[in-house]
């Protein structure tokens, strides 16, 4: 390197790119950091330095320093020289530092990049598969490091608070005998006893529960959780969930601490002062006027039943389904400028989602309703849907007669379709509460509704009615998505037992399961509750994200696939020699038939 270059043991830089301002100007400044945007002019080059912090333009004259006609995009570089006001008419309003520039008269080339596979910039979209393939280059970008910081940022609000609070941050481990959460467990063979499993952790719940029994107060925990599902929507095998629980506590603790929690979150990430206690909604009323267990607020189009208007309809559709059993419910979708095959497209999808139909109607000047159905509704139905769903001349109606499961799954999703807004500016917090004990599982028979480990909110009726017991369980949700779930927990062996029996878990199967458990509620357990807070959702909505991968710093595709390591790959036979696995025909990753599970 020749005079114009840096090294020795001078530090890598004096400042970060984003300190620079105005009031730098005429101060010499070292930066270090990456090589962007090049561009040259009149054989001068401009290229902006990106660090950790932003970034700034630099000008360098190859005259002056040689060292600089080698630049390329993404060389890892030192650079020194004064900072000045850029010329007039030159500066940059949409860049923090768009006011100055870098003089640089030294260079020092720390390391040299490889063309790269895509431009590192938020402006420019790469193709997934590519940004996870290249996720080192991928976090680079100004977007990605902002999540990277924020995720770090509501990490520590979220500790702050609980801190404060006198909870103790405790690790559970992740090696361990399965917690069912309602999904497949992820299994780790041992080898030191060949043919045993450990599972990983769904949640930190079982856990958790015992350090209660250990007379931990406030337990929290910012946990890995594994679930090997089946990649629906936007999920991951790993995730994060803010894990607590507490002993002598019960659902109106966990709340406040929660909303604590929340409100010191979205007041870092957001500057945003929220103002808890946040709503609260039955599950049932939930269902009804949402037509789902999560629903956005942010928006009316409230679902109305309209079942009673039509107890004595001479539309035999509508009659036939309030025989049945079924409802008539409908909302208002407000003016929509909808053409005939738009409207044909809705009932299209009313059936994709089960519906036998889908109604549609405008309200009209004078009370009158356009529809094909008009003409079988009488007048006082007319004006009772037109009434009960508040129809403005121009409204567009939708109704649907179905069950009262398949009408709020129906309504529910085109609620959503028609009303949803897509950004996140604003955030609507809301509790779901009194969720069931078990949901109906196909079969006829019940699985937990949450899971097994929640108390009921009434035992007799939980014993004698417990298709539509009530538990001590909540969801938390924000702008229709779930963010995590809780509830108060059984902490009588004997209760604990009565659940496992309901759940069809036989006596020997629920010792063999969870014997180690119910020998430790015997113990002097005390009341406790507690919750988990999904922290990727949630980093995902404050950031304004559409996709969770978007926050987390190293995921997998959409099914299951580290592109950048390859993995899950095929191990060694020596490795699986050794944990005593012999691969079947047809599993072996190197079998040309290999089917895929
Ligand atoms: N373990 C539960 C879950 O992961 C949360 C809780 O009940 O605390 O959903």
């Amino acid at each position: 390197m020749g005079p114009t270059a840096l090294e020795g043991d001078q530090p890598y830089r004096t400042a970060y790119a984003a300190d620079l301002s105005e009031a730098s100007v005429g101060e010499r400044i070292r930066l270090a950091g990456w090589v962007a945007r090049r561009r040259d002019q009149g054989g001068v080059y401009f290229f902006d330095l990106r660090d950790a912090s932003g970034v700034v333009q630099v000008v360098i004259d190859p005259a002056e320093v040689p060292a600089a006609r080698d630049l390329r995009a993404e060389y890892c570089i030192s650079v020194e020289g004064p900072v000045r006001l850029r010329p007039a008419g030159m500066a940059n309003p949409d860049l923090a530092t768009g006011a100055v520039e870098l003089a640089a008269d030294q260079l020092g080339v720390l390391s040299r990049s490889e063309p790269v596979p895509f431009i590192i910039d938020d402006r420019a979209e790469a193709d997934e598969r590519l940004r996870l393939e290249y996720r080192y280059l991928d976090l680079r970008r100004p977007r990605m490091a902002k999540n990277l910081r924020a995720r770090s940022l509501a990490a520590a609000a979220m500790r702050d608070t609980l801190g404060r609070r006198g909870f103790l941050e405790v690790e559970t481990p992740t090696l361990i005998r399965s917690t069912p959460e309602g999904a497949r467990d992820m299994l780790v063979p041992s080898r030191l006893r060949r043919g045993d499993f450990y599972a990983l952790p769904q949640s930190p719940q079982l856990f958790k529960q015992l350090l209660m029994v250990g007379g931990v107060d406030r337990y929290y925990q910012i946990a890995r959780c594994y679930r090997d599902e089946d990649f629906r929507s936007d999920r991951q095998l790993e995730f994060t969930q803010l894990d607590i629980e507490g002993a002598f506590w019960g659902r109106d603790g966990v709340f406040e601490t929660l909303e604590a929690v929340v409100q010191a979150v979205v007041e870092r990430l957001r500057g945003v002062t929220l103002e808890p206690p946040f709503p609260r909604l039955t599950y049932a009323e939930a269902l009804l006027r949402y037509g789902t267990d999560k629903p956005d607020v942010r928006f009316g189009m409230e679902i109305s039943d309209l079942s009673d208007a039509f107890l004595k309809t001479k539309f035999r559709a509508f009659a036939a389904t309030l025989e049945d059993g079924g409802v008539i419910r409908g909302f208002n979708a407000g003016k929509q400028e909808m053409s005939r095959s738009q409207l044909d497209g809705l009932a299209t999808r009313a059936k994709e989602l089960g519906a036998k139909g889908l109604i549609s109607a405008v309200a009209e000047e004078g009370g009158t309703l356009r529809s094909q159905t008009a003409k079988h509704l009488s007048e006082f139905e007319t004006a009772a849907i037109i009434e009960d769903l508040k129809g403005q001349p121009g409204d567009l109606l939708l109704l649907v007669a179905d069950t009262a499961a398949v009408a709020a799954q129906v309504l529910g999703q085109l609620r959503l379709q028609l009303g949803r807004p897509d950004r996140h500016d604003d955030l609507s917090f809301l509790w779901v509460i009194d969720f069931p004990v078990f949901d109906e599982v196909e079969g006829g028979g019940l699985a937990p509704s949450h899971h097994p480990f929640t108390a009921p909110v009434d035992l007799v009726e939980m014993r004698e009615r417990p298709r539509t017991a009530i538990a001590k369980a909540y969801d938390l949700v924000l702008n229709g998505s779930e963010l995590g779930s809780g509830s108060v927990r059984i902490h009588d062996p004997e209760v604990q037992q009565e659940v496992f029996d309901i759940l069809g878990i036989s006596a020997d199967e629920s010792e063999r399961r969870f014997g180690w458990f119910i020998k430790a509620l015997r113990y002097g357990t005390p009341p406790h509750a507690g919750f988990a807070l999904g922290v990727d959702r949630f980093l995902a909505i404050l950031q304004q994200e559409t996709s969770i991968r978007e926050v987390i710093p190293f995921p997998k595709t959409q099914t299951g696939i580290d592109p950048m390591t390859g993995s899950p790959t095929a191990v060694d036979p020596v490795q699986l020699a050794e944990l005593g696995i012999e691969l079947r025909a047809g599993v072996d990753a190197d079998d040309p038939d290999r089917e895929d599970g």
